[in-house]
C-alpha cells in the first residue's frame, strides 16, 4: 500500500504556507464537525470556514480529469463517487453554519489564499452569537 497522500500534497502546502504567511491561524486536516467522519485542509474553527484543495484527478477538475480511456469503467463511478461526496460534505457544512470553500490544486496558492482570507476575515468580523 502507497503512502497516504491525502494530507501533505504540494499544492495544499502552498496554500497552507500562503494563508499563515498572512497572519491566519487555522487547523490542517481536521474534521470541521466532530460527528462528521470527513476532514477538510484548512479548518477556520471560530470563522466556521473549511476549506478543500482537492486534487484534479480524483475529484474531476474539468480542466485536468480527462476521461480516461482504459479502465474507464472503474475510474469514471470512483471520480463520479468523489464528486458527490464532496457536494454532500459541502451541504452537511452548510446546514451546520460553515462555510465550505473548495479549489483546485491547479490554482494559483497566492490567489487561493487570498480569497480564503477574505472569506475568513469577512465571517470573523460578524458577531458571533
Ligand atoms: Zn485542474
Amino acid at each position: 500500500m502507497l503512502a497516504c497522500r491525502n494530507r501533505d500534497t504540494s499544492p495544499e502546502k502552498a496554500v497552507r504556507s500562503a494563508v499563515h504567511s498572512m497572519g491566519l491561524r487555522f487547523r490542517v486536516a481536521t474534521r470541521p464537525l466532530p460527528d462528521l467522519r470527513r476532514t477538510a485542509d484548512l479548518v477556520f474553527r471560530s470563522a466556521r470556514v473549511a476549506v478543500h484543495v482537492d486534487g484534479c484527478w480524483w475529484h474531476g477538475c474539468p480542466y485536468h480529469s480527462k476521461p480516461a480511456k482504459t479502465n474507464e469503467g472503474y475510474w469514471h463511478p470512483k471520480i463520479a463517487g468523489n464528486k458527490a461526496r464532496d457536494a454532500d460534505t459541502d451541504l452537511r457544512l452548510a446546514e451546520a453554519g460553515w462555510m465550505s470553500l473548495r479549489f483546485w490544486e491547479h490554482e494559483d496558492p497566492l490567489d487561493v489564499a487570498e480569497m480564503i482570507a477574505a472569506v475568513v476575515r469577512d465571517r470573523s468580523s460578524e458577531a458571533i452569537c
